[in-house]
């Protein structure tokens, strides 16, 4: 669905922001793109759909290249940035303005996120709350229902049942033939919801795996005392850590974990995962 091959990009000549980035998104899939603030997460987004260009590497969506911007693209992608700009109208003529530019718009989808995160359709979009926008931009992404949906950190702004109310819609909403790409630094956002996670650091991607596939190589657990972990850190259920997933057993990824533990040690995540 989505191919990077070797994509680098900087704002400024001498100041690389992503460098030798290579990435297949494939369809079916909700995908989880952590990092650090400023790592380039908005960037990497950005060139997907079109909005930046790669200064050297190609990037192909659906076998076009986003910068093109044909309209056939634009109808089969969304993008919902982290800040959003809403116009002053109802939330109804809000919807009804920008569906018509999806031929995919769904209004199952839309009366389910209407329903579930209980919205008015006459308020005055202008005069909701921060999270309240969130929840209708939130509405319009999902109903859209286009084949490639990027969310550049859509629970920022959300309160604790929006983000769970948020995370049932999307996981009931993907199908065979969408994809989907999330952007956070609050990995625990994301937790139960993503099914590949994509790491960005210091330019390059220095994970990348199914949540499968990490589970048959990790566990996450509970560390004894003298027990030599990957990484772990104290917690009010005790010492939480990586190691290594030597009795095949899977054990439930902790995505905050995984990251911690990929940031700080790279290169042991990185044999593990190649051996
Ligand atoms: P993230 O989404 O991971 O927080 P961004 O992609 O927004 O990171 O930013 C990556 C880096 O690029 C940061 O150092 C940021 O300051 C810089 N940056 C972002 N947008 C611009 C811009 N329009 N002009 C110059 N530098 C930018």
């Amino acid at each position: 669905m989505i191919n990077l091959t070797d994509v680098s990009f900087g704002y400024r000549k001498q100041k690389q922001v992503l460098h030798g980035i290579s990435l297949d998104i494939k369809p079916g899939l909700i995908y989880g793109l952590l990092g650090k603030n400023g790592e380039g997460k908005t960037t990497l987004l950005n060139i997907m759909c079109g909005l930046l260009f790669p200064d050297s590497g190609t990037c192909r969506v659906f076998d076009e290249m986003p910068e093109k911007r044909k309209v056939v693209f634009l109808q089969k992608i969304f993008i919902l940035p982290e800040e959003i700009s809403l116009p002053d109208v109802t939330v109804s003529d809000y919807i009804n303005m920008y569906a018509p530019f999806y031929p995919t718009f769904s209004n199952e989808r839309l009366r389910s996120c209407v329903e579930s995160f209980e919205l008015n359709m006459d308020d005055a979009i202008l005069r909701l709350s921060l999270g309240q926008k969130k929840r209708v931009a939130i509405t319009l992404a999902l109903a859209a229902n286009t084949q490639v949906l990027f969310m550049d950190e859509p629970t920022n702004g959300l309160d604790i049942p929006s983000k769970s109310i948020f995370r049932k819609l999307l996981g009931s909403f993907v199908s065979e033939d969408q994809s989907i790409v999330i952007s956070t630094h609050q990995v625990r956002d994301l937790e139960s919801l993503i099914d590949s996670v994509i790491i960005l650091d210091n330019k390059e991607i220095v994970f990348n795996k199914s949540l499968d596939e990490i589970s048959e190589k990790l566990n996450f657990r509970t560390i004894e005392a003298n027990e030599l972990a990957l990484y772990s850190e104290l917690s009010p259920a005790g010492k939480m850590g990586v190691v290594r997933n030597d009795s095949g057993e899977k054990s439930h990824v902790s995505l905050e974990l995984l990251f911690n533990a990929t940031i700080s040690s790279k290169d042991i995540i990185k044999q593990i995962f190649n051996a």
